[in-house]
């Protein structure tokens, strides 16, 4: 293993990786904020580790409120700490503190030590040492409803967001869209007018389509006519039910609108889906789709298995469909589906650090059952960018050390596994969301 794996590591910690995807906050947002261990690091993923392990969701809010002492903060959350830093989330988290903030992992000797230093670090240019510098990452693509992104635009190129404009539940969502995109929503003729310009308005600036509504419903987007979208519509403009609620630090109530209940407004949704797609292949943008595990706990796993968007991938066969999280805990299902359709590639955002061990099974088993120009390698998915440059460090692992193995089982030899490493971080991405004109 060891001679192997260490001139594919050399190798591949020398790629320029594209990132599939990121969530991060405009810089300037970061910087301006009050940092520390527990705020940033613990904002996500490991968050949910702590809730499984037995947490209670006020001692998880109270951990990360800056203005509370962090002694106080890290007395309660220390045990809870021993319990989940086993687990691929906390690895990324310590990767990120002794690599960026050069401490000794997280533990009670160093926190202190590791928020000071997070401070000092915490201004302007922050990005570009992490991403650029520590993790080697070219580009970003970047999952966020933000305009204000640009700030650091050479770092991030945006995702056009399915769900900005597909989850109406009430005529106040409805008013509140038709305002937002200056195009007021009457009829089902509008709301395609709606999506079509803003497709139209992000062209140039969009390199992909996102659809995350598997947080909220079955990702079976079946295949529905206009007139049973239209009826589904026009159920939140025949609701008559209403509710007031307070605005926040006014003494005014809000009118809220009731809506549908959420089944009704399927074919409307599932409608806008199927739209969404046909204007993102019609413009050569692939489509990335949330599969599998769901970020924070309760939710329901079924609801994304990728065999559910077989419908689409059958209909739409000139789309490019990047399915995310290599659809852990699906992925034979996901495998199966790479081999068997033109229009399906293997996005492994996230899963470097949900499951190391399950990254590496699968992808061994992916680089033996589909075509090898399918598979993206690294997405980093993060809202805090220390656990980009922890996930950027164990995806690289993770791929020498299977392409060490099929090294020394005899399957490739050593200049084709390097190959296959720049494909697999480097040219697939770049392929499938930057593509030469
Ligand atoms: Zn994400």
């Amino acid at each position: 293993m060891n001679k192997s794996y260490q001139e594919i590591r050399k190798h591949i910690d020398s790629i320029r990786l594209i990132d599939t995807h990121e969530h991060l906050p405009p810089e300037s947002e970061r910087v301006n904020k009050v940092v520390d261990v527990l705020s940033q690091f613990y904002l996500h993923y490991a968050s949910s580790d702590l809730i499984s392990a037995g947490m209670s969701p006020e001692d998880l809010v109270y951990i990360k409120d800056t203005k509370i002492p962090l002694d106080y903060r890290w007395a309660i959350f220390e045990s809870w700490w021993e319990k989940i830093r086993n687990t691929g989330y906390s690895r990324c988290m310590e990767i990120a503190a002794r690599d960026l903030y050069g401490v000794d992992g997280i533990n009670s000797e160093t926190y202190k030590q590791l928020s000071r230093k997070m401070m000092e670090r915490n201004k302007e240019g922050l990005y570009k040492w992490v991403l650029h510098e520590k993790a080697g990452i070219d580009v970003c693509v970047l999952d966020t409803l933000r305009e204000d992104y640009d700030v650091d635009s050479d770092l991030f190129v945006p995702v056009l967001r399915v769900s900005e404009y597909a989850s109406p539940r009430n005529k106040k969502d409805l008013e509140v869209l038709g305002k937002q995109f200056s195009n007021p929503i009457h009829n089902l003729g509008d709301y395609i007018n709606l999506v079509k310009g803003r497709f139209d308005a992000l062209e140039g600036m969009v390199v992909a389509v996102k659809i995350a509504l598997a947080y909220d419903r079955s990702i079976f987007f079946e295949k529905r006519t206009f007139n049973e979208a239209e009826e589904s519509l026009n159920k939140i403009f025949k609701t008559k039910g209403f509710s007031w609620s307070p605005i926040e630090g006014t003494e005014y109530n809000e009118l809220v609108q009731d809506g549908p209940g959420r089944e009704e407004l399927l074919p409307l949704q599932d409608y806008l889906v199927h739209l969404s797609i046909q204007e993102a292949s019609r413009r050569g943008l692939p489509i990335q789709i949330h599969t599998g595990l769901h970020e924070g706990n309760k939710n329901i796993i079924s609801n994304s298995n990728p065999e559910l968007l077989v419908n689409l991938f059958l209909e739409y066969g000139e789309a490019k469909f990047d399915i995310f999280h290599g659809s852990w805990p699906y992925s034979s299902q996901l495998s199966a589906l790479a081999k068997n359709f033109q229009n399906v590639y293997i996005d492994m955002c996230w899963m470097h650090i949900i499951s190391p061990s399950r990254a590496m099974s699968a992808l061994d088993e992916w680089l033996d059952e589909v075509p090898v120009n399918k598979i993206m390698g690294f997405g980093g998915d993060f809202l805090c960018v220390e656990g980009s440059y922890g996930h950027s460090v164990m995806a690289r692992d993770n791929v020498a050390r299977v392409l060490a193995k099929k090294v020394n089982d005899g399957v490739y030899v050593m200049d084709e596994a390097k190959k296959y490493a720049n494909w697999i971080l480097r040219d697939n991405p770049k392929r499938l969301f930057f593509p030469e004109k």
